[in-house]
């Protein structure tokens, strides 16, 4: 595990990026049919293009601090998903970038409380909270359990298995009501594999 003095670059929420936009491609057929029982079907393709933009843009524009690189992932994914999840997602690593300002190293007890900052944004900006079936389902405990990557890998996963019994409150699956019932919310399942990300690159 690392420890809350680690140091992490520009570099390093680069390479997680990147990382995420793999496993996101790897992964996008699963997300697209976790979003067609309870959704329309198109989750796997928003995060795939969103994530394909990110890597494209952190190319284009080279980023000297961890802030930075958050920033312009947050707006690219914000500028090319056109579903709930761009600008939730692009909250997320906006508002972290944000908090984490212009230095150029800091501490994983620094990215944990960024983060956080993100994730809280996100319940503000689509008035979910934890229960109601969405990716804060798997953010908000994968954020507790930083800075340990490996365990927070872990609670976004069993967070995300654990919207399965739930009903939907917020989003296109509430539309279904009880029919919500009995499937894997499919922003839970990208959040778990951008914190799957982010253990893989940590180690
Ligand atoms: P859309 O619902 O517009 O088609 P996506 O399919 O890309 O967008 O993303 C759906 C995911 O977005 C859901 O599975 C859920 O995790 C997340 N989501 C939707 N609405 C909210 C909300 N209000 N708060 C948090 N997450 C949400
Ligand atoms: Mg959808």
């Amino acid at each position: 595990m690392a420890g809350q003095t680690t140091e992490r670059d520009a570099a390093f929420v680069a390479a997680w990026l990147t990382a995420s936009a793999d496993a996101v491609r790897a992964e996008a057929d699963r997300l697209t049919e976790l979003d067609s029982a309870i959704g329309d079907a198109d989750h796997g393709n928003n995060m795939r293009r969103g994530f394909t933009a990110v890597v494209a843009s952190l190319e284009n524009e080279p980023q000297t601090a961890p802030g930075g690189v958050l920033l312009l992932a947050g707006r690219t994914l914000v500028s090319t998903v056109g579903g709930a999840s761009g600008p939730l997602f692009g909250t997320l690593l906006r508002r972290a970038g944000k908090a984490l300002g212009e230095a150029e190293r800091v501490t994983d007890a620094e990215l944990k409380e960024a983060l956080g900052t993100g994730v809280d944004a996100v319940a503000q900006l689509g008035g979910a909270a934890l229960g109601d079936k969405t990716m804060l389902d798997a953010l908000l405990p994968a954020v507790d359990a930083l800075p340990d990557y490996a365990a927070a890998a872990r609670a976004a996963e069993a967070g995300s298995q654990a919207t399965i019994p739930l009903r939907a409150h917020k989003g296109r699956a509430s539309y279904l009501g009880e029919r919500s019932v009995g499937h894997e919310d499919p922003g839970a399942a990208s959040a778990a594999l951008l914190l799957g990300a982010l253990f893989q690159v940590s180690r």
